[in-house]
């Protein structure tokens, strides 16, 4: 049997490893931490910083193909694990970096909101000058769950939310009056196969996903072909390998991408028992050159809701709904804001 190679144990490598498993694959994981929730389903664990390169290059040697599920790492240590990397190092490279992120989606086509890269408070005042209010700073790098993010609503608040983000290399970017938020998710083969989900539209919360529901509301029904066709456009660009997700904002002119990640994602967990074949499932079929899986839903619809922090505590009522699918993801500690598993309801 083949072994996959998964940087990143964290649930999405955790519900991967499941994947892999029921097609006969052994999974290998790769994270700096202690006791990471993947490694409890998976068959093999290294523990080495990500930046590691002997650490990466045993990794590489030890398994047929590298994925990652998690974008926050070092590209060049993983260079030179060549075509074993699946998605590549493009994607990574890209996806990793808000501001070549921006500039790659623009090139390819794609709608994204007026934004400028900001080094300094001076930039920042110079962003609110250009793109008037409400803007958002991102950090370039390392963001996640709304983290690394301030909002500057008055022209005094540039200086705190200049503070707020560590004065690091960050991109303001114009705050988006959307009528809703929804994501493509796309799975691409090497030899450029491709298919669709439908597009869930996402709810959040403080920064954090709450809630996709599947299908759609008409709003956002509207405006699926023009987003599917710019996930495409940057699918390919990217030559990526794997599934690929991107969120979008529908606004008033049409689809805006928000982000890329060049993995599974949050907003397609419904898809696990909500789609003939899962995003997780798929990732695998795709990085192992197995041929594509339906993606049709299984049922008439789902809604998946994320258990954040203390709502973990009402697991003892979701196993007890019918037809309620409970995932928990072995996490630990539940602290605030933190991702501890989620639930999904199949409309039949
Ligand atoms: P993720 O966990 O999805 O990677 P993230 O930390 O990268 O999250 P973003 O996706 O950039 O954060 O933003 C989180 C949420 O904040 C968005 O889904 C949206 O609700 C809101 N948001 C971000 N940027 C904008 C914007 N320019 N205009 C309006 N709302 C925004
Ligand atoms: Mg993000
Ligand atoms: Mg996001």
């Amino acid at each position: 049997g083949s072994t996959i190679g998964i940087i990143g144990g964290g649930q999405l490598g955790r519900m991967l490893s499941v994947a892999a498993a029921q097609l006969g694959y052994k999974c290998h994981i790769f994270d700096p931490h202690d006791a990471p929730c993947a490694t409890d389903v998976a068959a093999h664990f290294t523990r080495a910083a990500f930046n590691d390169r002997e650490a990466i290059e045993r990794f590489g040697q030890s398994v047929d193909v590298v994925t990652y599920e998690f974008e926050n790492l070092a590209v060049e240590p993983l260079q030179g694990l060549g075509d074993k990397l699946r998605p590549g190092a493009k994607s990574l490279a890209v996806a990793q970096d808000r501001g070549s992120e921006k500039s790659f989606i623009e090139k390819c086509g794609g709608r994204v909101a007026s934004w400028r890269e900001v080094l300094s408070l001076e930039e920042v005042h110079a962003a609110v000058g250009e793109l008037g209010l409400p803007i958002v700073l991102k950090t370039r790098r390392y963001g996640y769950d709304g983290k690394g993010q301030a909002w500057i609503r008055a022209v005094d608040e540039a200086e705190e939310a200049w503070k707020s983000i560590s004065e690091e290399p960050a991109v303001a970017e114009s705050g988006v009056d959307f009528a809703a938020e929804f994501s493509v998710i796309i799975a691409r083969w090497q030899d450029g196969r491709y298919a669709f989900w439908d597009s869930a539209e996402n709810e959040h919360r403080d920064g954090i996903l709450r809630r996709s529901t599947v299908p759609s509301s008409e709003t956002v029904a509207l405006q699926i072909a023009e987003a599917r066709e710019a996930a495409l456009q940057i699918a390919e660009a990217l030559g990526h390998i794997g599934v690929l997700t991107v969120e979008f904002f529908a606004s008033e002119n049409g689809p805006v991408v928000n982000e890329i990640a060049p993995r599974v994602h949050n907003s397609g967990h419904w898809t696990i028992e909500g789609a003939i074949t899962s995003q997780f499932e798929q990732h695998i079929r795709a990085i192992c050159d197995l041929p594509p899986g339906a993606t049709d839903l299984s049922g008439s619809g789902a809604v998946m809701d994320n258990l954040i922090g203390g709502d973990l505590d009402r697991w003892p009522q979701l196993v007890a709904e019918e037809g309620a699918h409970v995932h928990i993801y072995g996490k630990g500690e539940a602290r605030p804001g933190r991702k501890m598993g989620h639930v999904t309801l199949v409309r039949r």
